[in-house]
């Protein structure tokens, strides 16, 4: 197959404007932990930013392709896995993001990411993820440039790094206050100051500061940073 047929056989790439790499996209609605998280005020999946904004304006499009993708690989995982690996040596990238929106569907798609990792070495990647099950299935076989990154699943927590070789939380910018029997949201950088106190500032990403843009930082992808902490969006 040549780039364009092994592109389309699994059902495209997404490329987010604020990352200077390509990246893979699934409904944020078929994400398996995400699902029971959302109803949970305190959650990073309460807010998630792929169910808004973008992913909102351009619903009618993305959405069919995020569920042309998930059938894609749902009906013939060991397919869909070699013609990645194929289409991502072919495209000679140096980076790739998994799930600018969506997350694991099972042990076996994990897998199949590891192998893809494998036939890849020259190209870093980063797994951000919430299933913590499937992580600990497959912990012990994750190649050194993939990089599995493990998010808390409620705002201003941090994980251990002794469970999680690589994690991340998300840190409110905002808190629920009462006044006269009414709750009022303020404004606050509590979190973010007890989160530098304890950690030091270069574990926050720096994007906000950069109207939420990378750059040349590749710290998401580097499997020797633990911990990367984001501010809420
Ligand atoms: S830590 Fe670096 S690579 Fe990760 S999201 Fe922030 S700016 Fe991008």
């Amino acid at each position: 197959m040549n780039i364009g047929e092994l592109t389309k056989s699994v059902g495209g790439l997404t490329k987010t404007s604020k990352m200077n790499c390509y990246s893979y996209s699934l409904p944020e609605t078929e994400c398996k932990t995400g699902n029971k998280l959302k109803n949970n005020p305190y959650s990073v999946c309460s807010n998630c930013y792929a169910g808004k904004n973008f992913y909102k304006v351009y619903e009618k499009t993305i959405k069919p392709a995020q569920y042309n993708r998930l059938n894609i690989l749902l009906n013939d995982l060991k397919n869909w896995g070699g013609n990645f690996s194929a289409l991502i040596l072919r495209k000679k990238f140096k980076k790739f993001r998994w799930f600018d929106s969506g997350d694991i569907q099972s042990v076996e798609h994990a897998k199949e990411m590891i192998k893809i990792a494998e036939n890849n070495p020259d190209t870093k990647f980063w797994l951000p993820t919430k299933e913590y099950a499937i992580y600990h299935t497959i912990k012990n076989s994750i190649p050194k440039n993939l990089c599995v990154r493990v998010s808390h699943p409620l705002k201003n927590a941090v994980l251990s790094s002794e469970k999680y070789k690589n994690h991340s939380a998300v840190l409110a910018t905002t808190k629920i206050i009462e006044i006269d029997g009414k709750e009022i949201k303020v404004k606050t950088n509590e979190y973010i100051n007890k989160f530098i106190a304890k950690y030091g500032e270069d574990k926050i990403c720096q994007a906000y500061k950069n109207d939420g843009n990378c750059g040349t930082c590749e710290k998401c992808f580097d499997t020797n940073i633990d911990l990367i902490a984001y501010i809420e969006h």
